[in-house]
């Protein structure tokens, strides 16, 4: 069987783990302590920000981002609906109001002229999910906030090491929230997330909310959440931060032999921008024969996935905030399926999947 994901380690890193692991339990200090602050800084200097607040997870950081920026009830917040359902549950908690706007047919991100069709008093801010890792067209969406005045929080979570003209994504927001929810291109042992900012109040401020908004021990200055990254998890990020360049280059280069392997068939891909390079952290087709496509593969073993099968304005949850349809997001999400895609994925199983593709489209 060919999984969608495998987190197999190699050995050195899982060494490396396993003895800042116990350099935690040695220390007996598990929250708040000296490898939470070691890794804000090393993913602070990764991204090329002046700072990182390491919380609870991704959802939070997203959380904690708004709150930080004074967005909350009743604000309009622009974000796609083709995202994990996580994003629009950050923005309902705080008490704001999703505006899904459609995603553009070649990127699968935010078509930022829906975008602005739908600003209006009340929109306050935007956040932009770089799906799959693929930078969205930030230019525009930076001139957008700019004409607005709307806040920018990227959604970050899958795009750990992608990066737009030249600069890391998680560099061009207000904020970026990042997830290292064990799945993701860096991820860790659990659940986990971090703010990144330029901004050094919001970040004080992020810091205090994450501690349930204490100023001085029991004493609560803001309404906080209590949402940490413990010393656990921070340590084995640090460890795993080592190799992320790395494993981005492996998943570069599947990605690429899966558009070589595959051109000439009826399947588009998603475009990235001569000026933005992924960190390919799924890779998925477009194609109208989705679902026949993944029980054949299914049938030959190979594990497929669908990221988003439920637009998220179409969802009970969320329906209240429904205004109209979004024909490219509804499209999509019948027609994107993903692929076996991880660092350890050996070429000789990824020939393997794309001649069974091959295969489907000849009988
Ligand atoms: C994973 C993810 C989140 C949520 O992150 P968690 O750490 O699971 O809370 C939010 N948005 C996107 C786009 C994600 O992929």
């Amino acid at each position: 069987m060919i999984p969608l994901i495998d987190l197999t380690l190699d050995k050195k890193t899982l060494d490396e783990i396993k003895k800042e692991i116990n350099q935690v339990i040695d220390s007996k200090n598990y929250i708040l302590g000296v490898k939470l602050e070691s890794f804000e800084d090393k993913f602070a200097k990764y991204i090329r920000v002046k700072y990182a607040v390491g919380v609870g997870n991704g959802t939070d950081a997203l959380r904690l981002s708004l709150r930080a920026l004074g967005i909350g009830r009743g604000d309009k917040v622009l974000t796609v609906s083709l995202t994990s359902p996580f994003t629009i549950i950050a923005i309902i908690e705080e008490g704001a109001i999703p505006v899904f706007c459609d995603v553009d047919e070649a990127t699968w991100t935010c078509d930022v002229g829906d975008a602005e069709k739908k600003v209006d008093k009340k929109t306050k801010a935007i956040i932009p999910v770089h799906l799959f890792g693929n930078p969205c067209n930030m230019d525009s969406i930076l001139k957008l906030a700019k004409k607005h005045n709307l806040k920018v929080i990227e959604d970050a979570c899958q795009a750990h090491g992608a990066k737009y003209h030249g600069k890391m994504i998680g560099s061009f927001g207000d904020t970026a929230a990042f997830s290292f929810y064990p799945t993701k291109n860096l991820g860790a042992f659990g659940d986990s997330g971090i703010v990144t900012t330029n901004n050094h109040n919001i970040a004080r401020i992020i810091k205090l909310l994450r501690q349930g908004g204490q100023t001085k021990r029991f004493w609560h200055e803001y309404r906080g959440i209590n949402s940490r990254l413990d010393e656990i998890q921070a340590a084995i990020l640090s460890a795993k931060l080592a190799s992320l360049e790395e494993n981005n280059s492996k998943r570069a280069k599947l990605s690429k032999r899966y558009k070589k392997g595959l051109n000439n068939l009826p399947i588009i891909f998603q475009n990235t921008f001569d000026c933005s390079v992924s960190s390919n952290h799924i890779f998925a087709v477009n194609i109208r024969k989705r679902d026949s496509l993944r029980r054949f593969l299914a049938g030959n073993n190979i594990n497929c996935d669908v990221y988003y099968p439920y637009p998220a304005h179409l969802q009970p949850a969320f329906k209240h905030f429904f205004r109209e349809r979004l024909r490219k997001t509804e499209q999509l999400s019948k027609r994107l399926l993903a692929l076996p895609l991880y660092p350890s994925l050996k070429d000789k199983d990824q020939d393997f999947i794309i001649a069974k593709i091959k295969n489907f489209f000849k009988s």
